[in-house]
């Protein structure tokens, strides 16, 4: 990366763009500009129609329809267009891109490498998998750096995105591991509400009511095990009174190979996601 430009190290001075408006780009665009360190006026987003472009608008994003103009105007540019878009998108970029651009695409699927063959030799390039609830700054992301970005790519990512949630890096063999424990990850907890709230309707609770608790269990579980550091295990024990309620629900959970069955939602969300890619 040392042949590269140094990416402006003050974000309030950085131009940001982003190619697709869709909800992923309102979820990282919202994360950004929520440090308040980058004024919404260094943002320009692209569409090809207005659809989706107002909300940008709205809080001061600039938006336009052509995808060369955020090119030409930022220096970090998201690619957050569906997948099967990549390449017809980079085809009509490429030659706008120089050795000043960061490139972080969004799209699940696209390697490293098909976006660098993609774009100009030498481009920085970074993969980032964000998940749904990204969109309320509470996402789980995992970025992976091309083969020309490093450090200082990372460490500007982190920062840009740091509202957004938790934001991680690691090789690019993670994300595919990433997308089955954190993007559909989600799917697999609301299985879980919807089984503990249907509990309760077996016990005698109205419906609404169970799924509200249900809910508000999942999201005091979760902040108590991302802010104590404690273990879960440790977490899981504090609540298991000996001969109490809880050791005879988990009793009954492990019965129904609940473990089990969880470990092989990752795998197989994992294993599909590698298929697909
Ligand atoms: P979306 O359909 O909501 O948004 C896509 C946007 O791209 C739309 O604004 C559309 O107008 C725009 N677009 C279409 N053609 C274009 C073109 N030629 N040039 C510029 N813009 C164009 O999709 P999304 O859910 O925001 O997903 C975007 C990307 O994020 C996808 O690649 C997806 O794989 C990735 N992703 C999404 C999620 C998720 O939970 N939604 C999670 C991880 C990754």
């Amino acid at each position: 990366t040392s042949d590269s430009p140094a990416i402006q190290p003050d974000v309030s001075q950085l131009k940001i763009g982003f190619i697709g408006a869709g909800n992923m780009a309102f979820g990282i665009a919202q994360g950004i500009m929520a440090s308040g360190k980058v004024p919404p006026s260094n943002i320009i987003i692209s569409a090809p129609s207005m659809n989706n472009l107002p909300r940008f608008q709205e809080r001061g994003v600039s938006v336009t329809h052509s995808n060369n103009e955020v090119v030409d105007s930022s220096r970090l540019v998201f690619l957050a267009v569906k997948p099967h878009l990549i390449s017809k998108v980079l085809n009509e970029i490429s030659q706008n891109v120089t050795q000043e651009h960061v490139i972080v695409s969004v799209a699940a699927g696209i390697t490293l490498e098909t976006l660098e063959e993609l774009l100009p030799a030498g481009t920085r390039v970074i993969r980032i998998m964000p998940n749904l609830p990204c969109m309320l700054l509470e996402g789980a992301l995992l970025l992976a750096c091309g083969s020309c970005a490093g450090q200082e790519e990372e460490t500007l990512l982190k920062t840009l995105l740091g509202p957004c949630g938790l934001v991680e890096a690691g090789p690019e063999t993670w994300i595919d591991a990433h997308v089955g424990l954190s993007g559909s990850g989600v799917a697999f907890v609301y299985v879980f509400a919807e089984a503990l709230a249907d509990g309760a309707v077996k016990m005698g609770m109205p419906s609404a009511l169970a799924r509200r608790i249900a809910a508000q269990t999942i999201l005091g579980a979760g902040v108590l095990l991302r802010d104590t550091g404690k273990l879960p295990a440790e977490l899981k024990a504090e609540v298991c009174t000996p001969g109490g309620t809880t050791i005879h629900g988990i009793h009954a959970l492990e019965k129904g190979g609940f473990r089990a069955a969880t470990i092989g939602a990752v795998e197989a969300a994992t294993e599909r996601a590698r298929e697909l890619g």
